[in-house]
């Protein structure tokens, strides 16, 4: 299984609309795919038409060792993808996990049980991670192969981006020297803006490859989607949003590491 965190310090930046697609696009594509929903909001998990109550065991129950991963996943209504919902108890987290030894591995570990016996194996997957550097990012990027990064493209896009690379190499010198990182998505692009065109620009002359060519359009359609319960891509298929994250998940598929097939 290669695991994806999607990451930005940042709110409001498209993670989570990113995790939602993308996945979405992974699992049409064949892939076994599994979402994680790390972000206390749980919007991946409202997104995904996983209401407050259906949320039976979470992310927090696995990341505190009080459900199995078996028991803290559950079907999508698309075929392919499961999820690991969000509740508000993963709010406590930050602070519960303080206290205890592994407090970093804790993700890595519950996900460790993936493909074992009696535990549901997956091709890929993405955690979608809340708007902070603290230790729930810190826990996706231990379990993560690579990390992902939605960058919208406004002025202080890049300032952010320096703090968060900063992280991703404290992280590889202590805890995940395989840390990979598999591409920077530019989302809300509008293009009559020139502030966004000059914006990218800069971005990929200072990063260069590292940029998908892929960008996400600024599309009403991707933030409708969510109050309907289902992804843009099953939502409205066709807009330019849906054929945007199409794109970026056909150009992620050819950038993975050769890790697919699950255990
Ligand atoms: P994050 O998870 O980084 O906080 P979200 O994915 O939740 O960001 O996006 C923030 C808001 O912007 C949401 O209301 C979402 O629906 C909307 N949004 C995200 N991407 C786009 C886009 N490409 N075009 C229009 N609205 C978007
Ligand atoms: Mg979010």
């Amino acid at each position: 299984m290669i695991i994806v965190a999607i990451a930005n310090q940042k709110g409001g930046v498209g993670k989570t609309t990113t995790a939602i697609n993308i996945a979405t696009a992974m699992a049409a594509t064949g892939w076994k795919t599994l979402l994680i929903d790390l972000d206390p909001q749980g919007n991946a998990s409202t997104g995904m038409g996983v209401g407050a109550g259906e949320r039976e065991n979470s992310s927090y129950d696995l990341l505190l060792e009080q459900a199995t991963l078996a028991q803290c996943v559950q079907p999508t209504e698309i075929p392919g993808l499961d999820i690991l919902p969000a509740t508000q108890d993963l709010s406590g987290a930050e602070v519960e996990l303080v206290a205890v030894e592994d407090r970093t591995s804790r993700l890595k570990r519950g996900l460790d049980q993936q493909g074992r016996k009696g535990a549901p194996s997956y091709d890929i997957c993405f955690i979608d991670c809340p708007p902070s550097l603290g230790l729930l990012t810190l826990n996706a990027l231990c379990a993560a192969d690579t990390l992902m990064v939605p960058l919208q493209c406004e002025f202080f896009a890049l300032e952010g981006l320096s703090q968060l690379l900063q992280t991703v190499e404290r992280v590889q010198q202590r805890f995940n020297a395989n840390l990979g990182i598999v591409g920077i998505a530019l989302t809300m692009f509008d293009r009559r803006n020139r502030l966004t065109d000059q914006v990218s620009d800069d971005v990929r002359d200072c990063l260069g490859a590292l940029v998908f060519d892929s960008v996400i359009p600024r599309n009403v359609r991707l933030s409708e989607a969510p109050s309907h319960g289902l992804p843009a891509l099953v939502y409205d298929h066709s807009c330019a949003g849906s054929r945007a994250y199409i794109a970026l998940a056909r150009e992620l598929i050819g950038r993975l590491p050769e890790k697919r097939i699950a255990a």
